[in-house]
């Protein structure tokens, strides 16, 4: 956007001239945020502690900013066996004494259909969520993903009636290697839930570390979220690693920038838990060796967390509503001009075997100074597939890394998804779905901090002034 229409915008918000615009919607949203400022809800998990006593953990809920807690049973803690052993009446009075509540039970071992009696434990004890796992088929894409999801859904029917019936949300982690692990897996089990007492423990952890994909999904997401993870990547949680290392899965300590999170959460005014999260290795031990330094160690991420919300309410009074909350996100790019193209309802271009290996296998061109890699002429760079318009020449640079880079793309003309190698982000045409590469954020190679990392044989260059071919839509067989 430019510096003008950005001024054209911030004075039809001040004027109100556009009349009840959404633009005017949003401005007097961002005024009632303004007048409270949004906070989060801490949740203490109770496996931060292993296996310590429930009597040592609970002191610590307040101390850690928390509210309530989250027992966890084996093997990552076991103070759900705990509450067990004492009692309900007991295990009450023990959170009554330290003025806290139990906010939270985590139960993948039960599963989502084998909650029935813990959902009835938990409305006795005042809890209104139960966190587990989805049960499915793993590793579907597309229909098949959607029509596995809408059968989970389904067979939840009779057990979301008993979690209507005792109050109690039944929240579903995203996880590796699971039906619920994907963002498109999440959405449709938020579109296709036959009760809202269905929602989303969301995990950072387990999906891509790029900033968009994850903001993304928190605002189209929304309040279907019920518990939220603090918790990044790092370098994984399944070997043992020096402590330093595996601390990384800690926000703050880990690359994952959580600011852009925050800034979904506060535009959909994020009401769920917040959980801030790690896995040691082996489960079972606390996070560090002593009650007092876990407290610490929570506390750290939560200053953490803290200075990324205050710095995000600085940018909004700074910068206005448009980039508020986007702070490493894409610039809107509807004033810049697209050169004109048709669009034809076609097969896609035909592709020879080299290009077949990379565009629907794939595949990776090995690196060089060949193809487009040094191209420096003004035009547009369109996926070879289809035509669509992918990449401007303006926002090329040289990287040095023997592929064609972008800090930008052609705004919705590109999709990420999750490489198969389950870290990496894979680019693909939003159009044909052809492989493009690979996105990679916090580099610092230029101010957008973004290098799409792109195979010159799945675009084809059009030097400007040149006709653009048109961009095929597949003709339906
Ligand atoms: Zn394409």
């Amino acid at each position: 956007m430019t510096p003008a229409s950005e001024l054209n915008r911030r004075q039809a918000l001040v004027s109100g001239a556009a009349g009840i615009s959404l633009a005017a919607v949003a401005s007097q949203q961002l005024l009632a945020q303004d007048a409270q400022p949004f906070q989060l809800n801490y949740l203490l998990g109770s496996c931060m502690y292993g296996y310590t006593d429930l009597a040592e953990i609970l002191p610590e809920v307040s101390k850690t900013g928390a509210t309530a807690i989250d027992i966890w049973p084996k093997v990552h803690g076991n103070q759900r066996e705990q509450a067990a052993e004492l009692g309900e009446n007991t295990f009450t009075s023990l959170l009554r004494q330290n003025q806290t509540s139990l906010g939270c039970i985590t139960q993948y071992q039960l599963g989502p259909f084998g909650l029935q009696d813990e959902m009835r434990f938990a409305k006795r004890l005042g809890c209104k969520t139960i966190v587990t796992g989805a049960v499915g088929p793993k590793g579907l894409t597309g229909q098949d993903l959607k029509t596995a999801v809408r059968n989970f859904a389904e067979k939840m029917k009779p057990h979301l009636a008993v979690a209507e019936e005792s109050g109690v949300t039944i929240a579903i982690e995203n996880h590796g290697n699971n039906l619920i692990e994907s963002p498109d897996s999440m959405k449709w089990l938020v579109e296709l839930r036959p009760s809202e007492n269905l929602q989303i423990a969301l995990a950072p952890y387990h999906l891509p570390q790029d900033t968009v994909i994850l903001s993304d999904l928190i605002r189209s997401l929304g309040n279907s979220i019920a518990v939220f993870y603090a918790w990044q990547y790092g370098m994984g949680c399944m070997e043992k690693l020096p402590k330093t290392r595996e601390l990384l899965q800690m926000p703050g300590r880990g690359r994952l920038n959580f600011t852009p999170l925050l800034a979904a959460m506060k535009d959909i005014q994020y009401s769920g838990w917040t959980e801030i999260f790690m896995h040691p290795v082996p489960r079972g031990l606390p996070i560090l060796g002593s009650t007092a330094a876990v407290t610490t160690e929570i506390n750290r991420s939560r200053s953490y967390l803290s200075a990324c919300l205050k710095s995000l309410d600085e940018q909004s009074n700074s910068n206005g509503p448009q980039t508020a909350g986007n702070p490493g996100g894409k610039r809107n790019m509807t004033d810049d001009k697209k050169p004109i193209q048709k669009t034809i309802f076609d097969d896609y271009n035909k592709l020879n075997p080299r290009e077949a290996y990379v565009i629907l296998h794939q595949g990776t061109e090995p690196a060089g100074l060949g193809g487009y890699t040094m191209t420096k002429d003004p035009g547009t760079y369109i996926c070879r597939q289809c035509n669509s318009q992918l990449y401007k020449a303006d926002d090329k640079f040289e990287s040095h890394c023997g592929w064609p880079s972008f800090d930008d793309e052609i705004d919705g003309a590109v999709t990420r998804r999750v490489d198969s190698d389950g870290y990496r982000v894979e680019i693909v045409c939003s159009n044909c779905k052809g492989h493009l590469g690979h996105v990679f954020k916090g580099e610092r190679m230029t101010a957008k901090n973004t290098r799409h990392c792109v195979n010159s044989i799945s675009m084809k260059f059009i030097k400007k002034g040149q006709e653009l071919p048109p961009k095929i839509v597949k003709k339906k067989n």
